[in-house]
C-alpha cells in the first residue's frame, strides 16, 4: 500500500510558485514555474522610483550645504520615504493581485540580506542606489503587503539566478543588463528578458531538485556569437 506522502510535501507540491525578481529595470517581475512562454509573466517597471531616488538625492545634497537645519532635512526626508513606501506597496499590490489568480500562490524571492538604508543612498557617494534602499525595501514591503493578503513569501539560493537560463539550466550571457541570452547552442532559449529568465529560475529553485543547475564555464564556450536568437519565449517584453 502506498505510503501518504507528508503533509508539507503534500501542500508543497500543490502550491503555485510565483518567482518575483526584484530590480531597477524592472522593480518586480513576477512569472511562475510552470509558465510556458512570457504572455502571463508580469513585470512593473522601476523607472519611476529610480527617477525619485535620484531626485531625492540631489535635494538632500543641496539641503545639506545650505542654511537648513538637521531636524527640517530629516523631515523633508521622512516625508519621501513614507510616500516612496506608499509607492513600493502599490506595486506590491499590484503583484500580490497578479498572485491571487493562481491557485495557491507562493511568491518566491531572493535571499539577500540587504538592509534598508535611506541615508547611506542620500549621503554616502559610493552607495548603491538598488542595494542601499530600494532592493531591501522593496523585499520588506512585498512581505508584509503579501501577508495582508494572506499570500505566503519564501526565498530561495540567489546564487547565478540572474545568469542561468530557466531551460536549460546553463550560465549564459548577460552584456546588456535588460537582456539575458543562452549561450548552449542545443537550447531554444535564445534571449529574453534577463528579469523575466531570473524570476522563473527563482519560481523553480522553489520546487526540489531545482536548485542552481550551474554548469561549469566550459560547457557554453561552443556557442557563437551570431548565433540567430530563435525567440522561442516571445523576445523581450517590455
Ligand atoms: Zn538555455
Amino acid at each position: 500500500m502506498p505510503r501518504v506522502a507528508p503533509e508539507l510535501t503534500a501542500a508543497d507540491r500543490t502550491a503555485t510558485a510565483i518567482g518575483v525578481d526584484l530590480g531597477e529595470y524592472n522593480l518586480y517581475t513576477a512569472c511562475p514555474a510552470t509558465m510556458p512562454d512570457w504572455k502571463g509573466a508580469y513585470a512593473i517597471c522601476g523607472d519611476d522610483l529610480c527617477t525619485r531616488l535620484d531626485e531625492l538625492r540631489a535635494q538632500v545634497a543641496h539641503l545639506l550645504g545650505s542654511e537648513h537645519d538637521r531636524e527640517t532635512i530629516t523631515a523633508y526626508v521622512e516625508q519621501r520615504r513614507t510616500a516612496l513606501l506608499e509607492r513600493l506597496d502599490d506595486a506590491a499590490r499590484t503583484i500580490c493581485d497578479y498572485a491571487s489568480a493562481y491557485d495557491r500562490p507562493v511568491l518566491v524571492t531572493e535571499n539577500s540580506h540587504f538592509e534598508p538604508d535611506l541615508w547611506a543612498w542620500l549621503t554616502d557617494p559610493n552607495a548603491h542606489r538598488g542595494t542601499a534602499w530600494l532592493l531591501p525595501a522593496a523585499q520588506f514591503r512585498l512581505r508584509a503587503v503579501a501577508a495582508a493578503y494572506a499570500i505566503e513569501v519564501t526565498t530561495v539560493p540567489v546564487s547565478y539566478s540572474s545568469q542561468e537560463c530557466h531551460a536549460c539550466g546553463v550560465i549564459g550571457k548577460r552584456t546588456q543588463s535588460p537582456t539575458f541570452r543562452c549561450t548552449n547552442p542545443g537550447c531554444f532559449v535564445g534571449t529574453v528578458s534577463a528579469d523575466h529568465n531570473a524570476a522563473k529560475v527563482l519560481a523553480q529553485r522553489y520546487y526540489p531538485g531545482q536548485r542552481c543547475a550551474y554548469q561549469p564555464p566550459n560547457s557554453a564556450t561552443t556557442a557563437t556569437d551570431d548565433r540567430p536568437a530563435p525567440l522561442a519565449d516571445g523576445g523581450s517584453p517590455q
